[in-house]
């Protein structure tokens, strides 16, 4: 793992925590994504070179709405860039983690994403993404 990618933070209403956050940060986000897969809504702020992904809900069985029923806003998971995803998963479930999607699924702003199972990191929601670009 090469460095922290994002922080990703559960919000009920995205136009209000984007206005919040570009108060708080002093800068506005640089895009806005729908992931249907995921459904979610996104927006990203750029911070240096690690960003903080908001996201809200699109549907009701969205893993977000299920987050914010259970635990309310606030973190939701760290995103961990890394090089080669399928090798990082690999590496990972040889350690002993559980990898909620063996095979990589798209997340917002391009990249390929998986998730840890959060009972065996501490209870931190930890995603690896791997830019989808490194690999045409
Ligand atoms: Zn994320």
């Amino acid at each position: 793992m090469k460095k922290i990618e994002h922080i990703g933070i559960a919000v009920h209403n995205l136009k209000a925590a984007n206005q919040l956050f570009e108060k708080l940060l002093n800068t506005k986000p640089y895009k806005e994504e729908t992931v249907d897969g995921e459904k979610v809504r996104t927006s990203f702020f750029m911070l240096g070179d690690v960003k903080i992904e908001l996201l809200e809900a699109t549907a009701p069985d969205s893993p977000i709405a299920k987050h914010l029923d259970k635990r309310g806003p606030g973190i939701h998971h760290i995103a961990f860039h890394v090089d080669d995803i399928n090798h990082e998963i690999e590496r990972l479930e040889q350690e002993g983690f559980r990898v909620l999607n063996k095979t990589p699924k798209d997340g917002a702003d391009n990249k390929r994403i998986a998730f840890l199972h959060p009972s065996d990191t501490g209870k931190v929601l930890v995603e690896l993404c791997e830019e989808k670009s490194a690999k045409p």
